[in-house]
């Protein structure tokens, strides 16, 4: 298996964590709401609504001269709604696009901006991310329960430019902080986007709240200690990035899952292989969320039954 392959295989499972037919009840459209004076998000929106099928925390910083936008949806559809959200909220130009990181739900609506001529920025992990994983992904939407047409209009669009440490962005009376903490957690590339006058950040899905996050491609230790790292900012409008608007009691909840998932998958997991048997184990003994529970089972395939996955992609 060539690293191609793994990086797609990475983004199929990815995809299918944060997304599910059984999730697609919900029928109103997804809302951008207000944060702060300046930021706006989706937070709180449920998995399966119309315009935001992933739940993705996507949302908007407006300054004095310019818009920066945090994510781009799943789609160019997606990202499209996403604009007519934006224009209802203000008519300022759309100067920058931030990728909290490369995952679908984060980053497929890339090209719907990228069309517009709007320059899109990430971590150089998060960038790599997108060139190694090509377009393949696009001719699989039934993979991910989605409908033939979903990424009818979407082209694969990597960020323009990338930084390691800390990028600062200035909109205008209104300066934004990219930061990378150093250490990786969700992804080798996650990133927060801070705005510090708003005491505001997005944590990308370096935070899930009432949601059970994806750690497929997670750096557990690195992921605990970028928990500690927001919380030690102190900021009081933290938005996930899955979930509702947040504080640092979820950044302490999340960290506990992470203790409580790895040590109780690692036990189950020694005794009992099968895939069902074991999820509903686990659903007994983690905390308890209110969307998402699909994931688990992935998380146990991708981490603790590694042997059986690595049999199964030999044979292909
Ligand atoms: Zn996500």
């Amino acid at each position: 298996m060539n690293l191609k392959t793994v990086v797609l295989l990475i983004a199929v499972i990815a995809a299918l964590l944060v997304f599910s037919p059984q999730s697609a009840m919900a029928q109103k459209k997804a809302e951008l709401k207000k944060v702060t004076d300046s930021v706006y998000s989706y937070a709180g929106v449920h998995s399966g609504t119309p315009g935001n099928v992933f739940a993705a925390n996507a949302g908007i910083i407006i300054g004095q001269n310019a818009v920066l936008v945090v994510d781009t949806l799943g789609s160019a559809v997606e990202a499209e709604a996403f604009m007519t959200d934006i224009r209802k909220i203000t008519d300022k130009p759309v100067r920058y696009v931030v990728n909290t990181h490369y995952h679908l739900d984060h980053a497929l609506g890339n090209s719907f901006f990228a069309d517009m001529g709007v320059p899109i920025i990430s971590h150089a992990k998060c960038r790599d991310a997108v060139i190694a994983g090509g377009d393949k992904i696009l001719a699989n939407p039934a993979m991910f329960g989605l409908p033939p047409d979903f990424w009818k209009e979407t082209r694969i669009v990597a960020p323009d430019m990338a930084f390691e440490r800390e990028m600062i962005i200035d909109l205008g009376g209104l300066t934004v902080k990219l930061i990378y903490s150093g250490i990786k957690s969700h992804t080798a590339g996650s990133i927060m986007v801070y705005v510090p006058e708003q005491d505001v950040i997005f944590t990308g899905d370096i935070l899930f709240t009432d949601f059970h996050p994806y750690l497929g491609e997670g750096d557990l230790p690195g992921w605990e200690k970028n928990l500690d790292f927001i919380r030690d900012m102190n900021v009081k409008n933290i938005i996930p990035g899955h979930g509702p608007l947040s504080t640092n009691r979820d950044l302490e909840d999340m960290k506990t899952y992470l203790n409580i998932f790895d040590k109780k998958a690692k036990e189950l997991s020694a005794g009992e292989k099968d895939i069902e048997k074991l999820t509903s184990a686990m659903l007994k003994v983690i905390p308890e969320k209110s969307d998402g529970d699909f994931i688990v089972p992935m998380n146990l395939k991708a981490r603790y039954l590694i042997s059986n996955e690595k049999e199964q992609v030999g044979d292909n």
